[in-house]
């Protein structure tokens, strides 16, 4: 027999995993909710030249991460190793962008052929924002507070932002001039990726890891140095808004993020507890995208937050599950009949209902319901079912009698009373 096993960088998120990603997306949904952003959802998988267009072909992403093949009919399709292209994309096709400013959110997995460690995956998690339309300064620092708070909100500890600013296209080439000058005499002294880098996406040497290149770096030109006025102005403002809203930063003037369409502040938020792979959340402005992609001159800002860094992070509370309400023990033909139409009844709650469909005896039926720590428990047996009624109790009291009480079917204002005195009064959120 063969043995299938899943690719290398791919991982099945298990049931007891899973509790703790949907609490995470339980507690970012409702912040993104409450700061009015809404939904949109594009497809995985999108045809190659969006991406070579969209995010630009000298970049890590597309030269060397993309799952690029050829379907049937011959076409080159791409599964999407980020969101902002197929949004922008998504925008411009469906004719949304005549929408003055629009907040949407994603979520979903993304495809990088990356080498697999902990917080790196070739499928992964992400959830990105984007604000279109936006351009005052006041968007790039809602947007920077909005993925500083689901952070914090989801107990996320050592938080660090990183800022930095890429300016306008003229100040980026006028900057690329001078700094191709230094290249061409310091080229010798850099990593031979970095070398690489010269002909097809200099600006993206500034972001190296290579330690050595790193220090060689400190004596280039600076991008700081060639911002217009103008740019220079926005940047400052930034920083004067987050220190009056407390948000801590340091500058990084060497943060120039992957991805090509950037333009002015760019941004990362890392986790001291994170190790090599830190930054859980990557954004920035993209005012030349979506002109880029064959829409209107519409400015935008966005982030990604990697979900697999983001429950690597988060605190072991948001493993636990919201325990069984009720669980209804049965035995008997008529009795396993009318088990079923009150399971469908209590469903209509906001309870969890577990019907027991094992037809074993009332002992272990029992048995199962205190393993799962039952809230509340029904019985119905053959005596019951005779007398058309169930006997239901709090499972903690079993020997008080004053919390069991027994219910004709049928009654449902007193079934309704007693599961509002009893467990709807107290149910988790
Ligand atoms: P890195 O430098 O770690 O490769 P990146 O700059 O390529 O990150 P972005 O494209 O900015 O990442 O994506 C935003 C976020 O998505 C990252 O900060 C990270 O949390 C997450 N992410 C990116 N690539 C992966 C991956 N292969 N596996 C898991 N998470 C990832
Ligand atoms: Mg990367």
């Amino acid at each position: 027999m063969n043995n299938f096993k899943n690719l290398r960088g791919t991982v099945d998120l298990l049931p007891d995993q899973l509790i703790k990603w949907q609490n995470v997306e339980k507690i970012i949904l409702e912040q993104l909710f409450r700061s009015s952003v809404k939904e949109i959802r594009t497809p995985i998988l999108e045809m190659t030249d969006l991406f070579l267009r969209g995010i630009g072909e000298g970049t890590d992403v597309v030269s060397k991460e993309m799952y690029t093949f050829l379907d049937r009919g011959k076409r080159s399709c791409t599964l999407r190793p980020e969101g902002t292209a197929s949004v922008a994309r998504a925008l411009i096709q469906n004719g949304l962008l005549t929408k003055p400013f629009q907040k949407l959110w994603y979520m979903g997995p993304m495809f990088r052929y990356e080498r697999p460690q902990a917080g790196r995956q070739r499928q992964f998690h992400q959830l990105g924002v984007e604000f279109i339309g936006y351009e005052s300064v006041r968007s790039d620092i809602e947007i920077i507070t909005l993925a500083w708070d689901i952070l914090e909100k989801l107990g996320i500890k050592e938080l660090n932002l990183e800022i930095n600013t890429l300016g306008d296209h003229v100040d980026r080439s006028n900057f690329q001039k001078a700094f191709l000058k230094w290249l061409e005499v310091n080229k010798n002294s850099l990593d031979q990726d970095s070398q690489r880098r010269i002909d097809k996406n200099p600006l993206r040497i500034l972001d190296t890891k290579n330690i050595k290149t790193k220090k060689i770096l400190e004596d280039s030109p600076r991008l700081f140095d060639f911002l217009s006025e103008k740019s220079l102005d926005r940047y400052l403002t930034i920083k004067e808004k987050l220190k009056l809203l407390k948000i801590p930063f340091i500058e990084n003037f060497n943060l120039v993020r992957g991805l090509d369409y950037y333009t002015h502040t760019a941004f990362e938020i890392t986790s001291g507890l994170l190790g090599s792979q830190a930054t859980v959340c990557g954004g920035g402005r993209y005012d030349n995208l979506i002109n880029q992609m064959g829409g209107a001159e519409i400015p935008a800002i966005g982030f990604a937050i990697g979900l697999e860094r983001l429950i690597l992070l988060s605190g072991n509370e948001l493993e636990k599950s919201r325990e069984t309400d009720i669980y209804i023990v049965n035995k008997g033909s008529n009795a396993e009949t009318l088990a079923m139409q009150l399971s469908r009844k209590l469903r209509n709650y906001n309870l969890i209902t577990e019907l027991d469909l094992s037809g074993s005896s009332f002992s272990k039926q029992l048995k199962k319901a205190n393993k799962l720590k039952s809230r509340c428990i029904i019985v119905i047996g053959d005596i019951e079912a005779l007398k058309n009624e169930f006997v239901i109790r709090l499972f903690i009291n079993v020997n008080s009698k004053n919390q069991e009480e027994t219910i004709s079917f049928g009654d449902d204002i007193k079934l309704d009373n007693w599961l509002k005195k009893n467990l709807l009064s107290t149910v988790l959120p």
